[in-house]
């Protein structure tokens, strides 16, 4: 049983990113704001000295907490009134002193908060700094200060967007096969594994569909490579067209594919399978030759491992290869209705 696999789809690694700045911006935080809190205390600055230990015992409960159960104590759409108003109340209380962190508090918003959530609040951030510069500070200065917190927040914005699609291609690439554009092997495992364990707990039912192109050896004979690889790309295009929404279609080998279908009503797969295995063969795929499939289909039982849920479908597969090639094996018992697709 492989339970610790667990799919990694592009947002959970950007979240996961976005975690991990949040723990590492509490642990800087407590660093270099506990020497200005103790200071505040020591020069009298009560009001001061209160809000930034506020932030320092938000910051760092945060951490430890991130740290161990790996999920944040305090999301920031909360932490972000009290940090605007540490900031606020410092240019009136200190004056020009306080602009410089006005800067990391921008970072910390970009990197931390989800993107649309981000930017609304360094709008509202410069919403209140706006009145309050001009009011707290000279002229010359003000403007300054708002224009240059501007810029650092736009290319902040910038710069966290851009790392954002990195991750997001990077996640794409791990994830899929770059001929057809289906998931690869790799993925299926932690998404079959994902499939199994909520059956377990009873979220439900899942099912494989082993599927594998007929004499694709001939087609690549006959018709080239090039159209060999043109076929399989037409193949997965026809799959995807007609799967239902949920499903999801994995290359496991060279012509051969996996459908991992969710919720499909008992007896249902192969009916579905079935409908599939029609769909291609009259699809056209080949340019006015008939390109069909067979198919293995295993509805997951009895809390059985991954291997052997997919080393059943693969068996099936087989039987369907033995009974005569375009066929879907166990043979469908029902017809499968367009109604039941979600
Ligand atoms: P069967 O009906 O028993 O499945 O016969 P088959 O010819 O499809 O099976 P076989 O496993 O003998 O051949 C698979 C062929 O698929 C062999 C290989 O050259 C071809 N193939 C594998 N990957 C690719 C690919 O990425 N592009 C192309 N064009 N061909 C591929
Ligand atoms: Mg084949
Ligand atoms: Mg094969």
């Amino acid at each position: 049983m492989n339970g610790t696999v667990v799919s990694q789809q592009p947002d959970d690694l950007i979240t996961g990113f976005r975690l991990r700045m949040y723990m590492i911006f509490g642990f800087v935080t407590v660093l270099f704001v506990l020497p200005f809190t103790v200071n505040h205390f020591l020069q009298g600055r009560i009001t001061m000295a209160l809000l930034t230990l506020s932030i320092l015992i938000v910051s760092g409960a945060n951490t430890l907490w991130i740290l161990r159960h790996k999920r944040q104590l305090v999301p920031l759409v909360f932490f972000f009134p009290v940090m605007q108003a540490t900031l606020i109340a410092g240019l009136f209380l200190q004056g020009v002193t306080i602009v410089f962190w006005f800067f990391p508090c921008a970072l910390i918003i970009l990197s931390i908060a989800e993107r649309q959530h981000a930017r609304i609040m360094i709008i509202i951030s410069v919403a209140l700094l706006i009145p309050a510069a001009f009011y707290a500070l000279s002229m010359e200065f003000a403007v300054r200060f708002v224009v240059s917190y501007i810029m650092v927040a736009y290319l902040g914005d910038v710069i966290v967007r851009l790392l954002d699609s990195v991750q997001e291609q990077q996640a794409r690439l791990a994830t899929t096969d770059p001929l057809t554009g289906a998931y690869n092997r790799r993925h299926m495992m932690a998404c079959v594994a994902d499939a199994a364990e909520a059956c377990r707990r009873g979220m439900g039912t899942a099912s494989l569909i082993a599927l594998d192109v007929d004499h694709f050896k001939s087609i690549n004979d006959l018709l080239g490579h090039e159209a060999g690889d043109k076929a399989l790309k037409g193949l997965v295009d026809t799959l995807l067209q007609r799967k239902r929404k949920l499903d999801e279609v994995f290359r496991t080998g060279g012509e051969e594919f996996v459908i991992l279908t969710h919720d499909i009503e008992a007896g249902q797969a192969t009916a579905f399978a079935e409908s599939l295995r029609l769909h291609v063969e009259q699809a056209n795929i080949l340019d006015g030759q008939t390109m069909t499939v067979s198919i293995g289909v295993a509805d997951y039982e009895n809390n059985e491992s991954i291997e052997a849920w997919i080393r059943r479908a693969d068996v099936n597969l087989y039987q369907a290869k033995e009974r005569g090639r375009n066929c879907v094996w166990p043979a469908p018992t029902f017809t499968y209705e367009l109604k039941s697709i979600g």
